[in-house]
């Protein structure tokens, strides 16, 4: 582990492809701020076992659909493990299942601000705080897109895949935005990943048709995030790499 490896904020850090990444992160020899809405107690096992290995770690709650939550979540976080160097906007929900015709105008907005509204204030926090226009010292942001932003998601998923339409977009434009500043901005889609987001009739349902023949892990996924924050992708910037399975 290098002490040269900054703080990195991974917002729902509590379950899912969001806790591996935090634990590859914290392998790699980053500091971790393990965000989470409310499952602390399953932020902190992953708080546990990134301590118990020698890394370090904190736990944070706070909902990316709150700029206060957000404020405070950068606040937090660097008072407790030091200026931040990278920020993963994994959080994100499906917002339901159903066709738009049976959308509600509730669901919509809070898929909106979860995945959308909230990516882009934490994004914005870390540029504040890392572009060398500001006097940081650069650093890396790693957005969670989805392949569902090319498949569209018809029958049950189309506003979720909007909402991820709109990452792949903000990663390109904020990515050549802060370029110059030392910011690499970069995203990751992954296909359709084994966690609590997807049912198990829906993990059957779909695998049969993904050319690898099987649902994708979280540890798969955390591998190109752990990827695209080092500096082993020092020139990669405005880049969506999928991890599909070839789907
Ligand atoms: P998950 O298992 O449902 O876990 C979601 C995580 O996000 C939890 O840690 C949850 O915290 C947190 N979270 C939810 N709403 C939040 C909010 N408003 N503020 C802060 N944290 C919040 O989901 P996942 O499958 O790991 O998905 C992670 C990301 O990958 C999402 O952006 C998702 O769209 C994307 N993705 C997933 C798949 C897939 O097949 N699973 C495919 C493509 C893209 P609590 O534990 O406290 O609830």
């Amino acid at each position: 582990m290098s002490d040269a490896k900054g703080l990195i904020i991974v917002t729902g850090g509590s379950r899912g492809i969001g806790a591996a990444i935090c634990r590859k992160l914290a392998t790699d020899g980053y500091p971790v701020a393990v965000n989470y809405t409310t499952n602390q107690d399953l932020a902190d096992i992953v708080v546990a076992e990134i301590v118990a290995n020698g890394g370090k770690a904190v736990a944070v709650g706070g909902d990316v659909a709150d700029e206060a939550d957000i404020l405070r979540l950068f606040k937090e976080a660097q008072a407790a493990l030091g200026p931040v160097y990278g920020l993963v906007n994994n959080a994100g929900i499906l917002g339901g299942s159903s066709r738009v015709q049976d959308l509600t105008a509730e669901a919509l907005a809070r898929t909106l601000a979860v995945n959308v509204a909230g990516t882009v204030l934490c994004a914005r926090e870390a540029v504040r705080a890392m572009s060398t226009n500001n006097g940081g010292k650069g650093g890396a942001i790693v957005n969670m897109a989805s392949v569902a932003s090319r498949l569209g998601g018809p029958g049950e998923l189309v506003h979720y895949a909007t909402t991820k339409g709109a990452i792949d977009t903000f990663t390109m434009g904020l990515a050549r935005e802060v370029a110059a500043e030392g910011i690499r901005v970069n995203a990751v889609a992954p296909g359709l990943i084994d966690t609590e987001m997807n049912s198990p009739e829906r993990q059957a349902r779909i695998a049969p048709g993904i050319p690898a023949k099987r649902v994708g892990t979280a540890p798969e996924v955390a591998e190109a995030v752990s990827w695209l924050v080092s500096p082993a992708a020092s020139y990669v910037t405005g880049t969506i790499v999928t991890v599909s399975g070839g789907r």
